[in-house]
């Protein structure tokens, strides 16, 4: 709704960016498979757990969406379930690159301008975003709150 106002503002007026640009990030996470895997790092810090009741041998399987299959619940899983993501059909990569401009930005983004960076409608940014505001931290993992982003 607000999409007039922000109008006037270029792309260049972001100044928190100067460590990341916009296809820097993209570069980074190319497409959810890169962005999936940097997430599972970070949500799993020690190794791929089952997030309903922490087996640690879940196999792997050839669902799209729930990639890991835990033998002890007899489910399937992804890194989404038990985090900020869970139930959002927004991608990983855009998960990934938002979580980004958050962590260097926390305050400055509003949604007309992350719907536009990601290729996304404006309720979903502000979904994503309000999502984010809430728990980004559990997803960032210790490397992007420490400091500067390891992209493996
Ligand atoms: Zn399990």
């Amino acid at each position: 709704m607000d999409e007039q106002s922000t109008k006037t503002e270029g792309s260049q007026d972001l100044p928190e960016y100067k460590d990341l640009s916009l296809p820097e990030l993209f570069e980074m996470f190319p497409d959810d498979q890169a962005a999936m895997g940097w997430l599972e790092r970070n949500v799993w810090p020690d190794g791929r757990k089952c997030p309903r009741c922490g087996y640690r041998y879940a196999c792997t399987t050839k669902h799209p969406s729930m990639p890991y299959y835990c033998s002890e619940c007899d489910k399937r899983f992804s890194v989404k379930i038990g985090t900020i993501m869970e139930h959002s059909r927004i991608g990983y990569q855009n998960w990934a690159i938002a979580i980004c401009l958050i962590a260097t930005c926390p305050k400055g983004i509003s949604s007309v301008q992350l719907g536009r960076d990601l290729k996304i409608s404006q309720s979903s940014a502000w979904f994503l975003l309000r999502r984010l505001r809430e728990g980004w931290r559990t997803l960032a993992g210790p490397g992007l709150m420490a400091g500067p982003i390891r992209a493996d």
